[in-house]
């Protein structure tokens, strides 16, 4: 089976509507979303609705807790609390409702998937360094883990003697003497100065993940957050991918 895995959509509908056509002309038959729907981005209820028809399987990010009061806002950069004012006074009740009730982290037919970290996944701590992943790698059973949160696509593999590196095949033939810590990227704010919306693509059968990148109507996405009041700065990093 293919799966997409997203992540990071952050009320970006252009990004998250052009991902989904990427996958629906892919022929892929399940999509799996990490979290972090909401927040950022000026089309939260239109992501959360877009996202509860397509994807089987959807985890909460700390930008899915914080406006519903289930995370402290103090924790976040002064943007990013800004836009969380803004998101909390523009979400819709069924939005809200949906939020709540977010699983952290699940098992997927032989994988795991979570927005942050497998080890407390809570806590939001992040997976940026080898020694980071050294720590998680222990926290799932599963061959591979997918994560989110960063917004900066990466692969770290750990073989049989704690070694662990990063990968930088893509496509990625999966070994089976490896596991992996996978980190899809962002749809709606990519961090890593490529503004394309990035997801990925894993099967199971051919045991092969690709990193996928497209592209969306940023301005219109840009024009939408000047127009909407959040801070101008949100729109500006879309352009670079930063
Ligand atoms: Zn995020």
């Amino acid at each position: 089976m293919k799966y997409a895995i997203i992540s990071d959509i952050h009320g970006n509908l252009e990004a998250l509507t052009s991902v989904l056509a990427e996958i629906e002309n892919r022929s892929i038959e399940t999509t799996l979303c990490l979290g972090d729907v909401v927040g950022y981005g000026p089309n939260p209820n239109e992501c959360i609705a877009l996202i509860r028809e397509k994807a089987t399987s959807i985890l909460a990010g700390n930008h899915d807790h914080a406006p519903i009061g289930k995370l402290d806002t103090s924790y976040f950069n002064p943007w990013a609390r800004s836009a969380i004012e803004w998101t909390r006074e523009n979400l819709d009740d069924v939005a809200v409702r949906f939020l709540v009730d977010l699983p952290l982290k699940r098992e997927i037919d032989g994988f795991t998937i979570v927005h942050a970290t497998p080890h407390e996944p809570g806590e939001w701590n992040y997976i940026v360094t080898i020694g980071d992943a050294i720590k998680n790698f222990p926290e799932f059973k599963n061959q591979i883990c997918f994560i989110g949160h960063s917004h900066v696509p990466m692969i770290i593999s750990l073989d049989g003697k704690d070694n662990c590196s990063v990968v930088r095949d893509n496509p990625l033939e999966i070994r089976d003497d490896l596991r992996y810590i996978i980190n899809v990227g962002s749809v709606g704010q990519p961090r890593d100065y490529n503004p394309l919306a990035s997801f990925g693509i894993y099967d199971d059968e051919q045991r092969t993940y690709e990193l996928c990148r497209v592209e969306y109507d940023i301005a219109t996405t840009q024009s939408k957050i000047r127009d909407s009041n959040l801070p101008v700065f949100l729109a500006e990093r879309l352009e670079v991918g930063q």
